[in-house]
């Protein structure tokens, strides 16, 4: 057992509307959340205030994105500045949607990490291979460069979760089995201890997501690696992300 505090995070997308929304925080807010575990919602940019005034204290709010920088002339966003006079704490980076419908490169994605870890906001950063990738036996070699991607602009480890995504895991309802999740996860930490430290890879949370779900989770969160789940369409129904934050026991 790791010395690693459970961390789970809700990913919901572009999904809701005030009433579904408002509904969601009710369940969550009535839902006995594991005291172990760190827990964090990511709702649409729109209703992250709506979020933090109605959503019980003991579970966090975070963005999907941001922009890179401090505010100013930059039309549709959002700066880091922003979502902390809101009450965010944590950043959803590079997320396999960003990187493949909007096109966010590496350097992109490191950039924004970097300027949130510098404002003193956590960052879920994202990585993960295709089936394609994986079928060509390039998972770690996939991972490891999305790695240093961050490794370019990310300073300070501290505040990083790093979130192991297959892309074909993602939405598909076809989940990683724990040893597949667990084999990444455990070159993650390889990777972390020989590009940063030992102290470091052993501190760093790695989570998985991927169509994890409340029934999949326990047999997942077995495995030593696996310190925790970014969770998409099971965030969106309260009753089952509580039992995800529950497989920490
Ligand atoms: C996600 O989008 O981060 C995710 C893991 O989605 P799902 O749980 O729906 O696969």
């Amino acid at each position: 057992m790791s010395n690693r505090t459970f961390f789970v995070g809700g990913n919901w997308k572009c999904n809701g509307t005030r009433e579904s929304i408002k509904k969601l925080v009710e369940e969550l807010n009535f839902a006995t959340i594991e005291k172990d575990c760190e827990v964090v919602v990511a709702p649409p940019y729109l209703y992250i205030s709506q979020v933090r005034k109605t959503l019980k204290d003991e579970i966090q709010v975070a963005a999907q994105n941001s922009w890179y920088n401090k505010g100013g002339a930059f039309t549709g966003e959002i700066s880091p500045d922003m979502l902390k006079d809101v009450g965010v704490k944590w950043v959803i980076q590079g997320h396999s949607e960003r990187r493949s419908i909007i096109g966010e490169s590496d350097s992109m994605i490191a950039k924004k990490s970097q300027y949130c870890l510098s404002q003193g906001l956590g960052v879920m950063a994202c990585i993960g291979e295709s089936l394609a990738e994986r079928d060509a036996n390039k998972t770690t070699e996939v991972c490891f460069n999305q790695l240093s991607g961050y490794l370019a602009e990310v300073k300070d480890w501290k505040n990083v979760v790093v979130a192991y995504e297959p892309v074909w895991a993602i939405g598909t309802g076809k989940v990683a089995t724990p040893q597949q999740a667990q084999d990444v996860h455990l070159a993650i930490r390889g990777w972390l201890s020989d590009k940063l430290s030992p102290e470091i890879a052993a501190a760093t949370r790695i989570i998985y997501g991927g169509s994890a779900n409340a029934s999949n989770c326990h047999e997942l969160a077995k495995m030593p690696d696996i310190d925790g789940f970014l969770v998409g369409g099971a965030a969106l129904k309260g009753p089952d992300f509580a039992t995800i934050c529950g497989a920490c026991t």
